[in-house]
């Protein structure tokens, strides 16, 4: 029987080979069994099916489990990777453990957190994550990495890279008891009347984010569908002399320097841009919406669209955050 893959941008995207797993043992005895090529999925809020009828098998884990354990000053969460990411941070905000509260409200769920090394207002999953526990699809058993294995990088991973080689059954999180707040990004600061706390941090990321970015059950969307570049510091030095007020980070190894995909999009004149029923969102340079209707390649056409103008207007090419299956 066909079933439908859940996305949020909503396009069609079926498998005929649909498997839940929620431990080691069943995920073993459905791979035993499913067509190559394996995709593992959680709420699909960074896929982009390019065609209705996926290939091969599709995997989802169901485990929404999570145990804690205290240590001195801090306290482990062991989280199923498929509890929903932002009942996490819920979980982590309503019981006083720091360090999650910044990503509030990231659409999807704890293991492709993991794999994506999701990141907003300054904190990055990554940076919480005290070991992953995967299916190594290749060797047929489970095992452990630690962050020195992890590899996590801006949007990226070990996990990223290794072609679905490993699927994540549940990450460890490390979070503090001690009170401490990263206010600097996003004017997270302006937003929160007094002291702040915990439930104070989190409403005011919730609050940034739905006054600027669309909501995944209303408009369909795959959040920021580009990654934002890094260029040499010659070239950035250039581009600065031409545009003073180019907005520009240090990146996290010091070696180039990372531009804002949205300033460059909104600057090469892309807002208003369509193609199909596929737009820029008008809140947001960064992300394209589904205004209903659009088919994949309405959605690649606009994407392609937008990386030539702003590789012409600037030479900077733009890469997708997005994956396409
Ligand atoms: C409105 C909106 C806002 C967003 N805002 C942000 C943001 O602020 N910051 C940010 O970083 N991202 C953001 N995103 C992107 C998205 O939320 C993240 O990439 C998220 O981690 C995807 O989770 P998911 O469960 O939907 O994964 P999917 O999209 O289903 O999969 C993403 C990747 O993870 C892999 N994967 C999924 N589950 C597993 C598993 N159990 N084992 C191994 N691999 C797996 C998939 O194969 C795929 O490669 C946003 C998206 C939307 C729609």
């Amino acid at each position: 029987m066909s079933v439908r893959i859940p996305n949020t941008l909503g396009l069609d995207a079926f498998t005929d080979n649909w498997f839940e797993y929620a431990d080691e043992e069943q995920l073993a005895a459905c791979l035993a069994k499913a067509p190559k090529p394996w995709l593992p999925v959680g709420a699909g809020s960074n896929l982009l099916f390019s065609k209705p009828a996926v290939e091969g098998s599709v995997f989802h884990c169901t485990d929404t489990s999570w145990e804690a354990s205290r240590g001195n000053g801090y306290v482990r969460v062991r989280a199923g990777a498929g509890m929903c990411w932002d009942d996490f941070v819920k979980l982590c905000v309503d019981n006083g453990w720091y360090g999650a509260e910044n990503l509030s409200l990231i659409p999807g769920d704890v293991g492709a957190a993991a794999v994506q090394n999701i990141g907003a207002y300054g904190a990055e999953a990554g940076d919480l994550i005290s070991s992953v526990e995967v299916y190594d699809t290749v060797r047929g058993h489970s095992r452990v990495f630690f962050p020195d294995e992890c590899e996590y990088a801006y949007r990226s991973s070990v996990f990223k890279k290794s072609g679905k080689r490993y699927f994540v059954l549940k990450v460890v999180f490390k979070l503090s008891l001690q009170p401490s707040f990263s206010l600097e990004y996003g004017n997270l600061a302006a937003r929160i009347e007094g002291e702040p706390t915990l439930q104070k941090v989190r409403d005011a990321v919730i609050a940034t984010r739905q006054s600027k970015l669309p909501d995944p059950q209303v408009t369909g969307s795959a959040g920021s569908f580009f990654m934002n570049p890094v260029v040499s510091k010659k070239d950035f030095a250039a581009l600065q002399k031409r545009y003073p007020d180019m907005p520009h980070y240090p990146t996290a190894t010091g070696r180039g320097v990372k531009l804002s995909a949205g300033w460059l999009i909104d600057r090469a004149g892309c807002k208003g841009m369509t193609a199909g029923d596929a737009a820029v969102y008008e809140k947001h340079a960064l992300i394209l919406v589904n205004r209903g209707k659009a088919s994949a390649g309405d959605v690649i056409r606009l994407a392609s669209d937008i990386i030539e103008r702003v590789e012409a207007a600037f030479g900077v090419r733009l890469c997708p955050e997005v994956e396409t299956v």
